[in-house]
């Protein structure tokens, strides 16, 4: 028997958190919802910068096999787009520009004969594992005991395949191969189906856009529910007490019954619990550290560079500082805008200069790859999450050498009535918007389950 008064505390208005609120609110289960922010998304982020153009400046793909993203947009009339995919990419390797048709640049035979061998081993030995339970393969403790670096370097025979595996990977994972195990990326490129899927556009994890911005989707959801939402309320700390917690902000307290967290986790670790959470969950939470990429997004009057039949596509190991560039324009085309992932060490050092120095080194890299039309731009917005308080970095949380086989999945575990979701804590779709709204929907269903029992 469910009990419509129990007051469930979510925190953390990003999806994770939206998609569990959907469930309670759909239940008609009481609860209300703590953000940090003014605003709802959290890595999620779109903005309006002209009166007809918004721009992603966090989570924008959706891809197949995200089933739950696409139901959503269907059940609240969100369209989406197809991501501009046609024309030839730039490779710049080794200080030689070059194009290329496809996922795969253009190397030298023996580089080309590597890099397929070391993506099919990586396929492989991620198809074995267990996403329930990564750190039972037979050779998770070899696997978990070195970095993906260590794989990366062992595997590649030429300097150029090690160049363009490097930057495959800082794209995919938001970090340095070497800041995350060999495990956790194999559990990372199994949770998102394969290495194939998340680097391709075409039916891969970057192919389709949301009309109006990824955050138009946040908000039809929360549209049933926004007056439960409470805005500009960091949730400070939580106090249990027999079957009570005393949830704290710098408004007041408010008492619940179950929790559920939706917030990364170096802000959970900022929230006050009392009595602690389990050793093992603190423990993992003190070395887990984010991701760290930046989005640099140059817009034109026109995306000029398809009718140069180039596709806006650019991978680089370059002394600049793009490591990828996508074509991410409107969908109607009105407006051209180039977008590029600074990543890991170089965005650490990206954000320390000035904003015109930063547009300058954009521009200068655009104008090589993409012609002198580059200098013609009517707007430019970089934005990294990793200066935002309530988010400090992205994509998402990077688990490092031995974290799986100490630590394995204490992070998900619930303690008591406190539930843990957010991206970090799915097993599909691990670190993507698809895997939030499934942690934050198995946070409720685990709810609705406890209140059943009651
Ligand atoms: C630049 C960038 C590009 C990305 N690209 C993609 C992409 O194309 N496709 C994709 O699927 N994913 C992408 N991602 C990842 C994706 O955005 C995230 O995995 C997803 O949005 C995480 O959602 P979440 O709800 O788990 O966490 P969050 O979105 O981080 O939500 C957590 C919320 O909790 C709030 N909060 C934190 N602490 C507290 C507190 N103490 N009290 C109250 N509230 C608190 C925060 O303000 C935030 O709103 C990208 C991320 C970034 C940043």
């Amino acid at each position: 028997m469910i009990h419509p008064n129990n007051q469930i505390a979510i925190i953390g208005a990003g999806f994770s958190g939206l998609a569990a609120a959907r469930i309670l609110h759909q239940k008609g289960i009481s609860f209300q919802l703590f953000e940090a922010r003014e605003r709802l998304g959290g890595r999620v982020y779109t903005k309006q910068i002209q009166d007809d153009l918004y721009l992603d400046l966090g989570g924008q793909w959706i891809g197949p096999s995200q089933t739950r993203m696409y139901e959503l947009c269907q059940e609240y009339g969100v369209p989406y787009f197809e991501t501009y995919n046609q024309g030839q990419s730039i490779l710049d390797l080794n200080g030689r520009i070059k194009s290329y048709k496809g996922t795969i640049p253009k190397l030298d035979i023996i580089s080309l004969l590597n890099l397929d061998m070391i993506v099919r081993k990586l396929e492989r030995m991620a198809s074995k594992i267990d996403l329930e339970k990564p750190w039972t393969h037979p050779k998770a403790q070899e696997f978990d005991g070195q970095t993906l670096l260590d794989f990366l370097k062992r595997n590649s025979k030429t300097e150029a395949c090690l160049q363009v595996m490097k930057v495959g990977m800082q794209t995919i994972f938001a970090c340095e191969p070497e800041e995350l195990s060999l495990l956790h990326a194999l559990f990372y490129i199994k949770s998102g189906t394969s290495l194939d899927v998340l680097i391709s556009i075409k039916n891969g994890a970057q192919q389709h856009r949301i009309h109006g911005g990824m955050q138009t989707l946040a908000e039809a959801i929360a549209k049933p529910f926004f007056d439960r939402i409470q805005f500009d309320s960091p949730v400070l700390s939580i106090i249990q007490e027999k079957e009570k917690f005393t949830l704290s902000t710098s408004k007041g307290a408010q008492v619940f019954s179950h929790i559920i967290f939706a917030v990364p986790p170096p802000l959970l670790k900022k929230i006050g619990i009392n009595p602690p959470l389990s050793d093992q969950k603190q423990k993992l939470l003190e070395g887990y550290e984010m991701g760290y990429i930046g989005k640099c997004q140059m817009v034109f009057a026109k995306p000029y560079w398809r009718h140069k039949n180039l596709s806006g596509q650019a991978v680089s190991d370059s002394e600049f500082y793009l490591q990828t560039i996508f074509d991410s324009s409107p969908a109607d085309s009105k407006y051209g805008v180039l977008m590029g992932f600074v990543i890991g060490n170089k965005a650490r050092k990206f954000f320390q200069m000035d904003e015109d120095s930063r547009k300058q080194a954009v521009k200068k890299q655009l104008i090589q790859y993409f012609g002198e039309e580059a200098n013609q731009e009517i707007n430019y917005v970089d934005h990294t999450m990793n200066q935002e308080t309530w988010s400090e970095g992205c994509y998402a949380g990077i688990r490092g050498v031995n974290s799986w086989t100490k630590y394995q999945n204490s992070y998900s575990q619930s303690e008591g009535r406190l539930h843990f979701a957010g991206t970090e804590a799915a097993t599909r779709w691990h670190g993507y918007i698809e895997g939030a709204v499934r942690a934050g929907e198995a946070a409720a269903e685990k709810i609705l389950q406890e209140l059943s029992n009651d």
